[in-house]
């Protein structure tokens, strides 16, 4: 299954193929389609961040053409399990939406609520906004430095 490696501030990340197909499913391709967002969860090891898996929408979740709020059910039940599952090593690592446009950028609503997230926790948060065509990564280090960096993800192909 392949992955993808990039650079993300002066972290290497690593997107291993589930991942990557939790974002390339629900790309917003389509007039109808509505955000879908989760939580990305994986593991650091020799400073990369290799992120294992993203959680699919749930039900619960709010979502809409433009816009959407993520809900806690069903994600961090997820997230518990994999935690419990891989003796801890594996873990949250941050957030993912998809954006109806074909280069997605992150908009200021993003990236206050990264900012938030990340200062509230005192974490690193890595956040990923899967657009039609290309997509962004971001990460926010939580209190210290506010840095962000953004770099081009090249969506694969859903073939
Ligand atoms: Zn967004």
């Amino acid at each position: 299954m392949q992955r993808l490696i990039l650079e993300v501030a002066d972290l290497r990340v690593v997107i291993d193929g589930p991942a990557l197909l939790t974002f390339s499913a629900h790309r917003q391709a389509g007039s109808l389609t509505r955000e879908a967002c989760g939580i990305v969860m994986g593991r650091e090891w020799d400073g990369t961040l290799e992120i294992t898996e993203a959680t699919p929408p749930q039900k619960s979740d709010r979502r809409q053409r433009t816009g959407y709020v993520r809900m806690p059910a069903g994600h961090l039940a997820l997230a518990r399990q994999r935690w419990k599952a891989s003796g801890g090593l594996i873990g949250y690592l941050g957030e993912w939406h998809s954006h109806p446009e074909d280069e997605a950028y992150p908009s200021g609503r993003d990236l206050q609520s990264s900012r938030d997230l990340a200062r509230r926790n005192g974490c690193r948060i890595l956040s990923f906004i899967i657009g039609l065509r290309t997509s962004y990564a971001y990460c926010r280090n939580g209190g210290v430095d506010r840095r962000r960096t953004i770099c081009a993800i090249t969506s694969s192909r859903s073939t």
